[in-house]
C-alpha cells in the first residue's frame, strides 16, 4: 500500500512515521523549502509525551510549573502537578521528520499540492515543483491532507465549514529578570473573547500573544498590550487557526475511505486555548491506526471528538463572559476546585470535566447566567 501525505509538519510527519515503521510505503510533500518554517514557540501539556510515546527532549526549551491567571480585579495561581512544555516547533518537526525518514518515508520539499482525481480505487495527485515550476503527477492508494487550516485537500477556502481565528504572538526581551517557570494569562473580554498570554522561553525572553476573531484586532490589541508593559517585540509569529465545531464528520473525503484529513486540516484543535499540537498528534495516531487496521477513521477519533466537544462547550460559555464573570470565575479557584485544575491538564478534560462541576456547582450557575444574558441582549 502506498500513502501520500500533503504537509510535512507535526500531524503529517507523525502519521508518516507511524505508517512507515509498519512497512507502509509513504511519501510526504510540502511546499516549503525548510522543515518547520516559520519559527513558532508553542506551549503544550505533558500529554505530548503520551501521544508520541517518547519524550522529545531536543525540542523543549523550557518547562512551566505555575500558571497565573488575571481578570480585571482577581487573580489565581496554579501549581501544576506536571509541567507544561515550551517547545520550538521547528525542532519538533525536524525530529519527527528524522524518525519518519529513518523508518523509510520519502520527504519531498518545494512541492505544492494542486489537486487530486479519483480513478478506480486509486487517487491521482497533482503537484507543482516550485524549484522547476514543472507539473508533477503521481498516484497513490491513500491520500492524506495534513496541510493545515487552509487545507487544499479538504477544499481550500471552504475549510470544510470551519471558522478560522487569528493567533498573533511576539517574542519579547524581558528587561527585568523573571521566573522562567511561570506562565501568565490575562482575561480581558473588552479586547478579546479569548485571552492574552506570556510564556517564558527563558529568564531573558518570552512569547506574548493573543487570540481574537480577526487579524487586525489581534495586531492593534497586541501592540497596545506590549506598549503598556514596555515590552519591545523582537519578532512576530502569526497564522489563522481553524476552530473545531460540533458534529463535524468531514475528515473522510471519499466513499472509498482512501482520502483523509488530519490535524489543523481537520480542525482537530482545542477551542478553549486554540491549541492544536497534541490533538493533531492524537488525530494522526487515530488515522494511522485506521489505515493500518482497515478501521473506520471517524470511529477511531471518537475519544478525541469527546475531548474537542467538551472544549467547544466551555468555549461557547466563555465567549459570553464579561469582565465581572471572569472576576467571579477566578474567585472560585481555591480548595478542591483548584486542586483539580492543578492535577488534570487541559488535554484531560474528559477526565476532569464532571469532577470540576461536581466540586464547584457554582460553575453551572455562572455559565447559565452568561448564556442567559447573551440571549437576552
Ligand atoms: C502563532 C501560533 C501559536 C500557536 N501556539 C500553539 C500552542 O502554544 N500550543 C498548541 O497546541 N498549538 C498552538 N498553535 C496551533 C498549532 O501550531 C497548530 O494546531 C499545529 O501546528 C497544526 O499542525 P499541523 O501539522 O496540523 O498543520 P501545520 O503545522 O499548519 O502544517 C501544514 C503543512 O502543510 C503544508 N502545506 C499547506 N498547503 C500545502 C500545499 N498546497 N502543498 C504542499 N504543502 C502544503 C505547509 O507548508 C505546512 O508545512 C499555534 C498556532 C499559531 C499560528
Amino acid at each position: 500500500m502506498k500513502v501520500i501525505i500533503i504537509g510535512a509538519s507535526l500531524s503529517g510527519l507523525f502519521t508518516a512515521y507511524l505508517l512507515a515503521k509498519e512497512g507502509v510505503e509513504v511519501e510526504v510533500y510540502d511546499k516549503t523549502d525548510i522543515l518547520g518554517w516559520p519559527p513558532r514557540t508553542l506551549i503544550v501539556t505533558r500529554e505530548l509525551e503520551n501521544v508520541l510515546d517518547f519524550f522529545p527532549e531536543e525540542s523543549i526549551i523550557n518547562e512551566v510549573w505555575y500558571i497565573e491567571l488575571f481578570s480585571r480585579s482577581k487573580s489565581a495561581r496554579l501549581e501544576l502537578s506536571s509541567p507544561d512544555l515550551v517547545i520550538e516547533r521547528e525542532r519538533l518537526v525536524k525530529s519527527l521528520a528524522r524518525l519518519a525518514e529513518d523508518a523509510g518515508t520519502e520527504v519531498k520539499l518545494l512541492h505544492q499540492f494542486e489537486g487530486f482525481a479519483k480513478f478506480g480505487k486509486k487517487v491521482a495527485v497533482h503537484f507543482r515543483n516550485l524549484e522547476t515550476n514543472e507539473e508533477v503527477q503521481t498516484s497513490t492508494d491513500v491520500l492524506v491532507g495534513a496541510d493545515g487550516g487552509l487545507s487544499a485537500v479538504s477544499g481550500g477556502d471552504s475549510r470544510n465549514g470551519h471558522r478560522l481565528t487569528a493567533l498573533l504572538q511576539a517574542k519579547v526581551f524581558l528587561h527585568e529578570q523573571r521566573d522562567s517557570s511561570t506562565c501568565q494569562v490575562w482575561f480581558d473580554s473588552n479586547h478579546t473573547k479569548y485571552f492574552y498570554w506570556l510564556i517564558p522561553e527563558s529568564e531573558q525572553t518570552a512569547i506574548v500573544g493573543l487570540i481574537a476573531d480577526d487579524a487586525c484586532q489581534t495586531g492593534v490589541c497586541l501592540t497596545r498590550f506590549l506598549q503598556n508593559r514596555h515590552l519591545e517585540p523582537l519578532e512576530f509569529q502569526s497564522a489563522m487557526v481553524p476552530m473545531h465545531r460540533f458534529g463535524f464528520a468531514g475528515e473522510v473525503l471519499s466513499n472509498d475511505r482512501n482520502i483523509f484529513v488530519v490535524g489543523d486540516a481537520a480542525a482537530q484543535v482545542k477551542v478553549t486555548t486554540v491549541g492544536g499540537v497534541v490533538t493533531g498528534l492524537h488525530g494522526a495516531k487515530a488515522l494511522a491506526h485506521a489505515i493500518l487496521n482497515g478501521r473506520n477513521y471517524t470511529k477511531a477519533l471518537w475519544e478525541l471528538k469527546i475531548e474537542l466537544n467538551l472544549h467547544l462547550l466551555i468555549r461557547q460559555v466563555l465567549n459570553r463572559f464579561s469582565q465581572v464573570d471572569y472576576d467571579e470565575l477566578l474567585g472560585l479557584i481555591k480548595g478542591e476546585f483548584k486542586d483539580i485544575l492543578e492535577k488534570w491538564n487541559r488535554d484531560e478534560l474528559t477526565q476532569s470535566f464532571l469532577r470540576l462541576i461536581w466540586t464547584e456547582p457554582r460553575l453551572i450557575k455562572l455559565g447559565a447566567k452568561a448564556l442567559l444574558k447573551s440571549f437576552l441582549q
